[in-house]
């Protein structure tokens, strides 16, 4: 276990903010998990559970405990002729799960490559990309409570997967602690290549693999996103909003080219990007903040940028689309305060 004293979240979020936190713990396993959280000064601070950061904005200094695992570890399961089954450890980097599962020539989390981020944050945020989420993969993800200190096995549907979505954000719910991911792979891969321009990219090759998709995701990645090494940023900073047929009847009136794509019953999802875009705010930058000139959703740290001026650059992004479509973007990143 370790635990430090104003430590610096620096490294630990990838808008590269310069914030502390007054207490940082890394377990090792579910044991000293457990120490924790049964821990009487512990239980008396405010806690929050990070992985890599990388779909966090910290507002201020963290006055609590910020914790951390360092359970890692990919475990074959069990194995027959069409799958593969993986037990993962929550601190495990999700994107070395894909690249590991794609070295065997496993298919099905192949369009999630390059994603930032742990494995046990991927299966709480429900992790998508071109037409893949980690819940059509997810077996059961193991848990830890954070009031019961006991530990559960969430069945996928208990895990109420949606859009960005589970159980484990839904902060009605009891807290719970990842501790590990199970994962079921196919070993004769089905391809979703009708989103973005993975088809295009991969025309030339008469024989797909897990790889060659996997290489082409992550070409067409880098291309668009800004890399957190570089450029501080959480990836999309809004998830694209649902609205009413109706609504977009009326838009498409006055927007003939407005995208969409069908959600089920009489919602459609709008990409949030084009909403920003048609508002001129692509590129446009404000103080230390910036929109990344290549992705709409994408909010840039310029160099300098505090929490509070990123948070103040959404604020004036979700007003302008509000006034110009009637549509409310709501923040995919989360907001530590
Ligand atoms: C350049 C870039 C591109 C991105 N592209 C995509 C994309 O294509 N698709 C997509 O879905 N997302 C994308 N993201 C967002 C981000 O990578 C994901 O949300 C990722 O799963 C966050 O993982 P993390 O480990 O950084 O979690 P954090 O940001 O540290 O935490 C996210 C949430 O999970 C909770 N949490 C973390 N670990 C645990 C745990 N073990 N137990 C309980 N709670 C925990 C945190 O409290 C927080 O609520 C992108 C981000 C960046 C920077």
């Amino acid at each position: 276990m370790r635990i430090e004293e104003n430590y610096s979240l620096l490294t630990h979020n990838t808008f590269r903010l310069p914030v502390k936190t007054r207490w940082f713990m890394e377990y090792d396993n579910e044991e000293e998990l457990g120490r924790i959280l049964r821990d009487e000064y512990f239980q008396e601070c405010i806690s929050l559970h990070i992985g890599c950061g990388s779909n966090l904005l910290f507002i201020n200094d963290y006055r609590g405990v910020i914790l951390h695992s360092r359970i890692k570890g990919i475990r074959l399961m069990e194995e027959n002729e069409q799958t593969a089954t993986l037990r993962i450890g929550a601190a495990e980097r999700w994107d070395d799960v894909v690249a590991y599962a794609v070295s065997k020539g496993w298919g099905g989390i192949e369009n999630l490559s390059h994603i930032p981020g742990e494995a046990g944050a991927a299966a709480i945020q429900n992790i998508g990309a071109y037409g893949v989420e980690i819940q059509d993969v997810i077996e059961r993800v193991e848990a830890c409570g954070q009031l019961s200190f006991g530990k559960r096995i969430f069945t996928k549907d208990e895990c109420q997967y949606g859009y960005r979505y589970s159980f484990f954000k839904n902060e009605q719910n009891d807290p719970y602690i990842v501790t590990h991911i199970v994962i079921r792979l196919n070993k004769k891969p089905v391809y979703t290549l009708q989103y973005g321009r993975l088809a295009e990219t991969l025309a030339r090759w008469p024989v797909l693999t897990p790889a060659r998709v996997r290489d082409a995701v992550i070409a067409i990645r880098k291309e668009k996103l800004p890399d957190p090494n570089q450029t501080g940023n959480a990836g999309s900073f809004f998830t694209n909003p649902f609205i009413t047929r109706r609504h977009f009847d009326k838009l498409t009136a006055q927007y003939p080219g407005i995208p969409c794509y069908p959600a089920g019953g009489d919602k459609v999802k709008i990409p949030a990007a084009w909403l920003i875009e048609q508002c001129g705010l692509k590129g446009k930058n404000h103080g230390q903040v910036g929109v990344y000139h290549k992705h709409a959703l994408a909010l840039v740290n310029l160099g300098d940028a505090c929490g509070r001026e990123i948070a103040l650059m959404a604020e004036s992004i979700r007003s302008a689309v509000k006034d110009r479509f009637d549509i409310e973007l709501t923040p995919e990143v989360k907001y530590i305060d």
